[in-house]
């Protein structure tokens, strides 16, 4: 296994530090972004962990190749803001079209460059699922359709078998966010999308506990682990 680090958008005030993790053999490609919402802190604390993980040997990658952009707004993360404009409605609509930010472009390049099977974005949000279907807090979500609903619904099914509190438990949604990461990924690269979402009123050591948990179960689905 070997880790890099690198510098995307490195010569622009975007510049934001990336990962990239190469298992033993070679194997499917993964992307796991967070922090295209600045203020969504536990997610972002545990895309930095897996980097983390990975480099110190704590999690060993058997195949394939693993970017991690744990902060891809920088800018935002240093403001404590979710980030104006909303980048996740900047990615582009269709492959011949550009992003409306220089940030998204960077960062749907690097993906596209290297043909992602799965894109992971992570995410907070308000509120609990389990307690109104009007809110994203504990939620994986998806293009409707997605070759990912079956992992999906797995992972769902593992995370709530070990959640006490019901209040907390995980579901599914399916939804097309024309603009966002997820619908780009899926519509355009054809990876196996999904977003993310723990619930940021709950305890932050608990949301990074999530976090990790639910990308582990990816990485397992897709092989690496
Ligand atoms: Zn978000």
């Amino acid at each position: 296994m070997l880790v890099t680090k690198h510098v995307l958008a490195a010569s622009s005030t975007h510049s934001t530090p990336y990962y990239m993790v190469r298992g033993a053999a070679s194997g499917p490609v993964m992307v796991v972004t967070s922090g295209v919402h600045g203020n969504e802190t536990a997610s972002m604390a545990a895309a930095q962990k897996l980097a983390d993980d990975c480099a110190a040997g704590r999690l060993f990658i058997q195949r394939g190749l693993l970017i991690i952009i744990p902060r891809v707004n920088q800018k935002a993360y240093d403001k404590k803001i979710r980030g104006n404009p909303d980048l996740n409605r900047t990615f582009p609509r269709r492959l011949s079209a550009k992003a409306k930010h220089p940030l998204a472009s960077a960062v749907f390049r690097l993906a596209r460059e290297h043909g992602p099977d799965w894109w992971i974005d992570l995410h907070e949000a308000n509120g609990l699922s389990q307690l109104s279907s009007r809110v994203l807090g504990q939620t994986l979500i998806t293009n409707p359709g997605s070759r990912a609903v079956p992992a999906c619904r797995r992972i769902i099914e593992h995370m709530n078998h070990s959640i006490a509190n019901r209040d907390r438990h995980f579901n599914l949604k399916q939804h097309e966010l024309p603009g966002s990461a997820r619908t780009a990924a899926a519509r355009l690269l054809k990876a196996r999308s999904v977003t993310v979402e723990t619930c940021w009123s709950l305890k932050r050591s608990v949301r990074i506990k999530y976090q990790t948990r639910i990308v582990h179960h990816f990485l397992r689905e897709a092989g690496f682990i």
